[in-house]
């Protein structure tokens, strides 16, 4: 067995070094409503507004940026649908890197221009009958290009941390912090910095109800897989946790909590409504739980992440009337 080196707080600091001037300082915002209604004050970290529209930029940004000479001249490879394809392809055109991206042949044709747009070379595969690792894998080793993968690595994670790094320097030590869960890189990254700047703040990742599969490996102590969950939170729809980001939600996080899918179109709905703010339904999953628990909250400093604003204007458009 192979001993894993796990990033720490160091690694997060370099990577905010790294990535300044790239990545953008995305703005906290606080609603008066808010504060209200949870009697605490609530601070929202906004990578809705991070370059192309999610925090994956900052661990695409920190991973292709420590890439050798030749791993550059060769090229980076990664397999995505969502967000993380359009992070790598954007931090490997600003690195003037090559890049290709394994998408499936069903993805939603605006992801798939988007990440073409960024200077991608999009490799489709059926997701039926082809495995897109194996792929990966395989183009990897021919063309010897370099995979980054969109969670379980020790750059995308310290990458990933910066955002709630930025956002404890900007209104100081929090009590309590909601991070949006899927694969667990922004979670672990987020919870390493929350350690290390506020070592008293409680730490909650939060998964869709029918995804639950962080949740349970937290309980079990075992990662637990499961099938791919239909929810509308996509960009959560993975199906385990990493063996970097397993351990290190283990150690540093106290608890994952869930949501159900119609109280994300809720707060979807509310920070339309009152913050004027465009979040994907992936990037509610933190701010949804706060409400949910909102009780226990008064009178304390809470953080919330939210995460991205990358969704379809139509569909959006049925969320917000239905
Ligand atoms: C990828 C993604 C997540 C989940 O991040 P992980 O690092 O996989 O846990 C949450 N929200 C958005 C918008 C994402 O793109």
């Amino acid at each position: 067995m192979t001993i894993l080196q796990l990033p720490g707080w160091a690694d997060v600091a370099a990577a905010a070094q790294r990535i300044e001037g790239y990545a953008h300082r995305t703005p906290v915002m606080t609603s008066r409503t808010v504060n209200e209604a949870f009697a605490a004050d609530v601070f929202f970290k906004c990578e809705n507004f991070q370059r192309m529209g999610a925090f994956k930029f900052r661990g695409a940004m920190n991973a292709l940026s420590q890439f050798s000479p030749e791993q550059r001249a060769a090229g980076v490879v990664t397999f995505s649908s969502g967000n993380h394809a359009q992070a790598i392809a954007l931090a490997a055109k600003l690195l003037d890197i090559p890049a290709t991206i394994i998408m499936p042949h069903d993805a939603p044709a605006a992801k798939v221009a988007a990440t073409r747009g960024y200077g991608g070379n999009v490799v489709v595969y059926d997701r039926y009958t082809e495995d897109r690792e194996h792929i990966g894998r395989e183009l990897a080793e021919k063309h010897r290009l370099t995979l980054i993968p969109p969670y379980d690595h020790p750059h995308v994670i310290a990458g990933q941390g910066t955002a709630a790094k930025e956002l404890i320097d900007e209104v100081g030590a929090l009590d309590v912090l909601f991070v949006c869960l899927g694969g667990g890189g922004l979670l672990s990254g987020s919870a390493l910095a929350a350690r290390h700047l506020a070592p008293e703040c409680e730490i909650y990742g939060v998964e869709p109800e029918a995804g639950n599969d962080g949740q349970q490996s937290f309980r079990t102590g075992q990662i637990v897989h499961i099938d791919t969950p239909k929810t509308i939170a996509d960009g959560a729809q993975t199906q385990h946790l990493g063996q970097y980001t397993f351990p290190l939600i283990q150690q540093n996080v106290d608890d994952i909590l869930t949501v159900a899918d119609d109280e994300l179109i809720a707060s979807m709905k509310f920070l339309a409504e009152r913050m004027k703010i465009v979040v994907e339904p992936t990037g509610c999953l933190g701010f949804a739980a706060a409400r949910a628990r909102k009780e226990s909250l008064q009178g304390k400093k809470v953080g919330i992440i939210i995460s991205g604003g990358n969704v379809d204007i139509s569909r959006y458009a049925e969320f917000i009337a239905s």
